[in-house]
């Protein structure tokens, strides 16, 4: 087997019996400028390469670190849009960890029923967080519930014993 001499260092090395052709030696330093000039050369030969790296986020962040920054003073509008989105992300999450919170208890043997009427309903389907809130709150000794009169007309089923 012949030797080579490295493109970099110019120093003889024993080629890989895998790549005959190999021109450049195992040295860290001389198998980093080969993928230096490799990434160069692709960039300017190869399109799609360079499509490539241009769509790796996070080089592209490397490169223009202040882009958001400046995104953001030039368009507030699209960032308040942003943090609304976010905010709802956030919501449907601490919905997610309240159906694991086992603090919580029979929450799915609730027999009521909940409509959701006005312009958000058409869009439910297609919604899968509705914008609803529903307050459980433990109440006192189960069947002695104190009722203001005004409240009454609320009321029904089991703890309507003294209905309308
Ligand atoms: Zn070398």
């Amino acid at each position: 087997m012949g030797q080579g001499r490295c493109r970099y260092c110019q120093k003889l090395f024993q080629p890989s019996k895998f790549q005959p052709r190999q021109a450049v030696c195992i040295e860290s330093g001389c198998q980093r400028r080969r993928r230096t000039d490799y990434h160069k050369e692709k960039i300017a030969s190869d399109p799609e390469y360079r499509e490539g790296c241009r769509d790796s986020p996070r080089k592209w962040r490397t490169r223009n670190p202040d882009y958001w920054k400046q995104y953001r003073l030039k368009h507030p509008a699209s960032v308040e849009n942003n943090r609304r989105q976010q905010k709802l992300r956030d919501q449907k999450r601490k919905l997610c960890n309240l159906a694991n919170n086992t603090s919580a208890l029979d929450l799915k043997h609730s027999i009521a029923e909940v409509w959701l009427t006005g312009p958000g309903a058409e869009h439910l389907a297609n919604n899968t967080l509705a914008a609803a809130q529903v307050w459980v709150i433990q109440t006192l000794t189960p069947g002695r519930v104190p009722v203001l009169p005004s409240c009454k007309q609320h009321l029904s089923g089991q703890a309507a014993d003294s209905g309308p």
